[in-house]
């Protein structure tokens, strides 16, 4: 049943520094009619991610800026409610980069099918989906780890690190992950099997303590956040380590991004590879990423968590509650 309030998120004020609520502002629109080939779509869950702080800024990168007084977007899992397609029927069930509101309207182009036989659907924004995908991608292609090889990675209680960490243990290895509270350390060695864990929030040596969770040295370290946390990390790695780059977020609320270690002497006395990646590089082999991380789950070699927010108006606290650490596992809002 269609309803007739059409509620939306608008970004009306770039952030200097961490957002706060004054960014952001609810308001109501009209719901269109779909044309030939469109579908339309209810909202059911949200996706939250830490990439959105960039497209906050009037800054050009791999993404355009989010407009100011527009509809913030990101990726979104619905379910088609009327369709003008002969690709989708309705009840189908959808994911794709959505406007931050209610109901849309869409090309059918533009939305991938979920089986909701693999999961439930919301994993479509998590293992299954964008955060899965960069994790399978970023440590089997580029970090290509061997049995008994040690991995660290960082942001590891996120939507990302624990994947990555436990793909690592599939393979074999020894798992060091690195996150900031002690309910997430013992999260991530008790339910999630990582062999060490350390809380940089309130270790005092990070360095030293990181030595000894690691006494094989660091062979691949998938960092996840950059800053004084990855230049120690980077500090103790092994010859030949690879070093998957998938995201900075101790630098995405920086106004002024400060200065670290010159790296490249560590990179190259180690004969290291340290490559940037997107996870849309891999687009063409999603299906792969996606039946491999259904199987583990199936077979319960894979668990993942989901930190569930109510309500479209708190999508913007659960944004900014990333920056906390507030999540364990994928952030994602239910629209009710
Ligand atoms: P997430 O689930 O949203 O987790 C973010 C976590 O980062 C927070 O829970 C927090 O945990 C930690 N964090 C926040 N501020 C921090 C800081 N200043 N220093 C250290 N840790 C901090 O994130 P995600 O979706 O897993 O993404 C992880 C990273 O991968 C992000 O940098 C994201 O931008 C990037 N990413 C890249 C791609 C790609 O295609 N390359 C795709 C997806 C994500 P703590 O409690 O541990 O601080």
């Amino acid at each position: 049943m269609k309803k007739q309030v059409n509620r939306q998120i608008l970004l009306i004020k770039r952030p200097v520094g961490l957002p706060d609520d004054s960014c952001f502002k609810l308001t109501i629109s009209e719901i269109l009619d779909p044309a030939y080939g469109q579908l339309l779509l209810h909202t059911k869950f949200l996706s939250v991610d830490p990439y959105m702080r960039g497209r906050m800024n009037d800054r050009k990168s791999y993404v355009p800026p989010f407009q100011l007084n527009k509809v913030l977007n990101g990726s979104i899992v619905a379910e088609v409610i009327e369709s003008k397609s002969n690709s989708f029927a309705k009840g189908d069930f959808v994911v794709g980069n959505l406007p931050w509101q209610d109901y849309s309207i869409t090309g059918e182009k533009q939305v991938r099918k979920i089986n909701p036989e693999l999961a439930p659907v919301s994993t479509a924004l998590g293992v299954l989906g964008m955060t899965g995908l960069t994790a399978y991608f970023g440590l089997l292609d580029i970090g290509q780890p061997q049995k008994n090889e040690t991995v660290v990675v960082s942001g590891a209680a996120g939507a990302v690190g624990m994947i990555v960490g436990q793909i690592a243990k599939i393979n074999g290895c020894h798992v060091v992950g690195i996150a900031g509270s002690d309910i997430k350390i013992k999260y991530l060695i008790e339910k999630l099997g990582f062999d060490s864990a350390v809380n940089y929030k309130t270790n005092t040596d990070l360095r030293k303590s990181l030595n000894e969770a690691c006494p094989n040295g660091i062979d691949i370290y998938f960092d996840n956040v950059g800053g004084i946390i990855s230049d120690t990390v980077l500090s103790l790695i092994n010859k030949y380590a690879r070093i998957p780059l998938c995201g900075q977020i101790s630098l995405y609320n920086e106004t002024l991004i400060p200065l670290g270690p010159r790296i490249q002497p560590v990179l190259l006395t180690n004969c290291a590879l340290m490559k940037g990646f997107l996870v849309y590089n891999y687009e063409d082999r999603f299906d792969e990423g996606i039946s491999h991380l259904a199987d583990w789950l199936k077979t319960k070699k894979l668990k993942y968590a989901e930190n569930i927010v109510e309500g479209l108006e708190n999508a913007p606290k659960a944004f900014i509650g990333l920056f906390a650490g507030e999540n364990i596992g994928k952030q994602i809002v239910k629209i009710s």
